[in-house]
């Protein structure tokens, strides 16, 4: 889990303007429609009423509503949620229910996953949409898993294209109020999304998982490690198994420490990383730590020389190179490199 530093995107704030435009252009005046039609029934009934509030509070924030990651703890309604939503694929929620009894015509418009329009997102014109979000972020690397890139690409017919998925922090199928919200989107390989990270599964249970764009696992001293005495044993034999897990520190605050293991759980870590990688571990320890000195007495019979040590260092130092920088520049496996070479103190 890594986080996402909305500082260090250089193009962060265009994006916003982006979204700020696109959301007045597109929902808005929508949002605005919506409101006035309802009004007209809200006296008819008590939900109602709460619920033409909720869209005018969020009317007011204007466009910031979708910008400003403060709105996104303000509008997680979290008691308002079943009414909104439906509970399974046949049935519709009690709000639909509600329009229905209120003979509101065309109601369907009103209920909020048609007015905050994912789908028009998705599609979205030439200036804005999913895919230019997603180029403009710039994020290589599914910040949930760390080991998969997400690639925007370009077909041989000029058509842009992306690897990766957009996925809702909140699932919109829960808080359809936060489904355009710019801080709610996360760039996600579609092994997280997709495979591993289910709606019902985390909000029904309400396992909250560590939040990118303020989180990270970095943050919370989590950390990869092996057993030292296993991975000796496999370097010297490989038919010696070892496995990768977790060390969370107990001095963790119980919620976070909770959403550490919610995330370890949700996107299935423990699992994908526990065995997937034990080659590119033994790999890397052996080129740094064994073929420098077997490359050096191979370089020192050559020039018919000492085996300096100052020899050996530079050569190690060449080996560490590739690995050194892996989780700072954000690449795949990048924190389970740091935190292995950290355990055996090789820096
Ligand atoms: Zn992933």
């Amino acid at each position: 889990m890594i986080k996402i530093d909305d500082r260090k995107i250089k193009a962060f704030s265009t994006i916003k303007r982006k979204h700020e435009e696109w959301y007045e252009n597109n929902i808005y005046s929508n949002l605005k429609k919506s409101i006035d039609d309802l009004e007209k029934y809200s006296h008819h009934d008590k939900n109602l009423e709460v619920y033409v509030k909720i869209l005018k509070k969020i009317e007011k924030r204007s466009k910031e509503y979708v910008t400003d990651k403060k709105f996104l703890k303000i509008f997680y309604h979290e008691a308002f949620q079943e009414w909104i939503t439906n509970s399974s694929k046949k049935s519709i929620s009690k709000l639909e229910k509600l329009f229905q009894r209120l003979n509101i015509p065309e109601y369907s418009k009103y209920l909020p996953h048609k007015i905050f329009n994912y789908d028009q997102f998705t599609k979205g014109d030439k200036n804005w949409g999913r895919h230019q979000l997603l180029n403009m972020l710039g994020i290589e690397v599914c910040p949930y898993c760390q080991r998969n890139y997400i690639t925007n690409y370009e077909t041989n017919d000029g058509l842009k294209k992306t690897t990766a998925d957009l996925d809702h922090f909140y699932p919109k199928s829960l808080f359809p109020f936060l489904a355009l919200s710019l801080y709610n989107f996360i760039p996600s390989c579609q092994v997280c999304n997709s495979r591993f990270k289910l709606d019902k599964k985390v909000y029904k249970k309400k396992l909250l998982v560590i939040y990118p764009y303020s989180e990270s696992f970095e943050e919370y001293n989590v950390k990869f490690q092996v057993s030292s005495e296993e991975i000796i044993n496999n370097l010297l034999n490989e038919s010696f198994d070892f496995y990768v897990r977790f060390n969370i520190p107990h001095i963790l605050e119980i919620k976070k420490r909770d959403r550490v293991l919610s995330s370890i759980n949700m996107f299935g870590l423990d699992l994908v990383y526990k065995k997937s990688h034990n080659n590119y571990i033994r790999n890397m320890l052996k080129n740094i730590e064994y073929y420098p000195d077997t490359h050096i007495k191979d370089i020192c019979k050559i020039l018919n020389g000492d085996q300096k040590r100052i020899y050996i260092n530079k050569v190690k130092e060449l080996a560490l190179k590739p690995y050194l920088f892996k989780h700072e520049n954000n690449e795949p496996l990048g924190k389970l490199t740091k935190d292995i070479l950290n355990q055996f103190t090789i820096k």
